[in-house]
């Protein structure tokens, strides 16, 4: 039903009585990068206190009355769940907790690794035991190797063994450690509250929720302490020798608009976009219109450069919830329905542009757009705001497999657009999406439509992700 879902969210907080209330409503502000599952874990100095649950967040602590009470103390982690890798079960929430020779970690894990399957398979032939079946297990496993515990830098001598995205939390029971893979793939950042406690989060949504400000990001290949003594950084590979690989589908789709993400703020980019749409596909229209939330920065862009007056045709219920566990077909289309509700009034007799923010199966689109022609629009030109979507994300993000990839599957335009029903159909070009945002282009990971991997994906890659995408595949079944 959904075609392409949010990651994970991360947020921990250092030196403030009220840590995991604060955790509490960061993680409110994260929710929209997973719903799965969430969880808190707190440090008292000596021990490590964890709760996790599967849901929201208000769901996971409303049926646990006196959880939050009990969690306080003066540092948290906590996070929000998409899985990516691992299925969707109570075991695989996070924080995940271990013990190992060193004491009490939790762990909190924002990507995905790529070997983390191949490692997995070691550790298994030499005995190891796993709890869960995500990938961020493995994590724990390689700190409680003894020839790594004695490491000058253990976690550094860890993370080099990662391939992948990853922006990681660590809370031990006297400390917090943060860090950032060496592409930067996924988005990190650093804030600091008005009496001085230093949180780090995956938005800067998560700061704003708390009255944090943002202080900078944590920089690709840095790792981050916050303990008893402040603040300390360093890196665990050499700064300037890896070109970063930021996520650009961070700014077209997953994260909040009002956040700041690899250096400035999401709605910016995506009005720019829309800009850039609207000078790459004009179009003579009466109106535009985006497909919500996601479309609407862009659809502004495209009103502004286009001088077209721009309206909600479409209106969102963000109270539906996940509509895919509805039993029957018949009641999940009326549920989608319900999710994006045609305003008759605004499309009727109108010639439609409508801005969404990608398309991936298609599907859904084609869903939206048989309900504008029931509502007695004239005419449809769908414009997209990020290039056709044609290779899997091996990074993080849960793409179909390439056979599912309705661009991957119709090379052509003209053919995408009959098998949508619009009347026109203009997607932004890359080198146009690109110019939207601020860093140099090979800053940013394009691979979901160049099929250009900054991390190289090798065969046992493939192998681990094509296993990935079945076990999705049997999960999204099982709870259909
Ligand atoms: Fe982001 Fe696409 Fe790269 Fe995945 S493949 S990290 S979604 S840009």
């Amino acid at each position: 039903m959904t075609e392409k879902k949010e990651e994970c969210g991360i947020f921990a907080i250092y030196g403030d009585p009220d840590a995991a209330q604060k955790t509490y409503f960061a993680l409110h502000s994260l929710q929209h990068r997973g719903q799965e599952s969430a969880g808190i874990a707190s440090g008292d100095g000596e021990l490590i206190h964890c709760f996790t649950g599967m849901g929201q967040v208000s769901r996971v602590f409303r049926s646990s009355r006196g959880v939050l009470e009990r969690l306080e103390n003066p540092m948290a982690i906590g996070h929000v769940r998409y899985s990516t890798t691992g299925s969707s079960n109570p075991t695989n929430a996070q924080p995940f907790l271990s013990e190992f020779s060193r004491g009490q970690v939790a762990v909190a894990h924002n990507g995905n690794l790529i070997n983390a399957s191949l490692l997995r398979d070691e550790y298994e032939a030499y005995g190891h035991i796993f709890k869960t079946s995500n990938d961020t297990e493995i994590i724990v496993h390689l700190m409680a190797k003894p020839t790594h515990v004695t490491k000058p830098d253990p976690l550094g001598h860890v993370l080099n063994h990662l391939q992948g995205a990853y922006s990681l939390l660590f809370l031990f029971p006297d400390r917090i450690e943060t860090a950032r893979d060496p592409y930067g793939i996924r988005p990190l950042c650093l804030g600091k509250t008005k009496s001085g406690a230093y949180c780090v989060a995956s938005e800067t949504c998560a700061l704003d929720a708390i009255n944090a400000d943002y202080v900078r990001d944590v920089e690709p290949g840095e790792i981050i302490t916050l303990d008893k003594d402040g603040l300390s950084s360093r890196f665990f590979v050499t700064p300037g020798t890896v070109t970063p690989g930021h996520c650009i589908f961070e700014h077209v789709y997953f994260s909040k608009q009002s956040s700041m993400i690899f250096g400035e703020n999401v709605h910016d980019v995506r009005v720019r976009s829309g800009r850039q749409l609207a000078i790459e596909h004009p179009v003579d229209a009466d109106l535009v219109m985006p497909v919500p939330d996601s479309g609407t920065s862009a659809a502004i862009g495209y009103a502004n450069e286009s001088g077209i007056p721009f309206d909600m045709g479409f209106v969102r219920s963000h109270y539906i919830g996940r509509t895919f566990l509805s039993p029957s077909q018949t009641m999940r289309d009326l549920a989608v329905k319900l999710k994006l509700t045609v305003v008759k009034s605004v499309v009727e007799g109108k010639r439609l542009i409508v801005i969404d923010d990608s398309i991936v199966r298609g599907t859904t689109t084609k869903g939206k757009i048989k309900s504008l022609r029931e509502a007695g629009a004239k005419e449809i030109h769908m414009r997209v705001a990020c290039p056709p979507i044609k290779h899997p994300c091996f990074y993080g993000v849960d793409f179909p497999t390439h056979e599912e990839l309705l661009a991957n599957q119709i090379d052509s335009i003209e053919e995408i657009r009959k098998f949508l029903g619009v009347d026109t159909l203009g997607y932004i070009s890359l080198e146009g999406l690109l110019s939207c945002a601020s860093l140099p282009s090979d800053h940013y990971c394009t691979a979901c439509w160049s099929g250009k991997y900054k991390i190289p994906v090798n065969k046992v890659v493939n192998k681990f992700s094509m296993e990935r995408h079945q076990t999705q595949l049997f999960d999204q079944n099982e709870m259909e």
